[in-house]
């Protein structure tokens, strides 16, 4: 019953990562991302302010609203399951929010993993990846043949590239993190709960790196 962060830059593959871990282990997937745009969905004060700041002015939601999100989520989750935080925390100041709640289930932050990618290659993962407009399935032209990158083979819509997937978008993003999830990530190395894989390997061998990982983990927990 480990709570872990998954930790990286876009494109590092946080979400494909997390959800392999599920088809393995009985973990809570709390994507505050999601989360947020889910809760950006309610016909509600609050569900309105949120939908302004995700989806239309892209800034981070302050904490205190967080709080709310966050609890919420954490009310769904089983006594014996685990806890996936992905995209959270996000800033320094949230570290104590994630701190607060988990001793308020009696639980506390076990492991952080850093799915660490290098800025040359969040780039390219970034710029060379497609949308379809009709169905939002996500390919990645580096995988698909000149003849195929246009159209959708699921469904037959556009393929296009997302607004934040602009160039000079991307290279803000990385700003950001860099500037204000970095030192997340190095209050959690100091901690000395941190463990860093390379992004930049084949998905299937960092799955096996992190279930490695978080086996060795469990097995110290017990
Ligand atoms: P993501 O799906 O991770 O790109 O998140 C989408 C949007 O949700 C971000 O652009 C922010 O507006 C908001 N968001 C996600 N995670 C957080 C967080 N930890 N703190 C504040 N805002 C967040």
């Amino acid at each position: 019953m480990l709570n872990i962060v998954i930790i990286g830059p876009q494109a590092s593959g946080k979400g494909t990562q997390a959800r392999e871990l599920l088809k393995k282990f009985d973990f809570f997937y709390l994507e505050m991302g999601s989360s947020l745009r889910k809760a950006a969905e309610e016909n509600s004060p609050l569900g309105k302010e949120i939908d302004r700041m995700v989806n239309k002015e892209g800034i981070l939601v302050p904490d205190n609203v967080i709080v709310k999100v966050l609890d919420k989520e954490l009310a769904k989750v089983k006594k014996e399951q685990g806890i996936i935080f992905d995209g959270f925390p996000r800033i320094v100041s949230q570290i104590k929010l994630l701190d607060e709640s988990l001793k308020n289930l009696n639980r506390k932050l076990d492991l952080v993993i850093f799915l660490n990618l290098p800025d040359d290659l969040v780039f390219k993962r970034l710029s060379g990846r497609r949308v379809c407009d009709k169905c939002g399935k996500i390919y990645n032209i580096a995988d698909l043949k000149e003849s195929d990158r246009k159209v959708c083979r699921a469904c037959g819509g556009k393929l296009i590239i997302r607004e934040d997937d602009q160039p000079e978008k991307i290279k803000r993003r990385l700003a950001i993190f860099k500037k204000e999830t970095m030192p997340v990530i190095d209050f959690y190395r100091d901690l000395g709960i941190l463990e860093e894989v390379d992004g930049s390997n084949k998905a299937a061998d960092i799955a096996r790196e992190i279930t490695s990982i978080i086996k060795k983990k469990s097995h110290d927990y017990h």
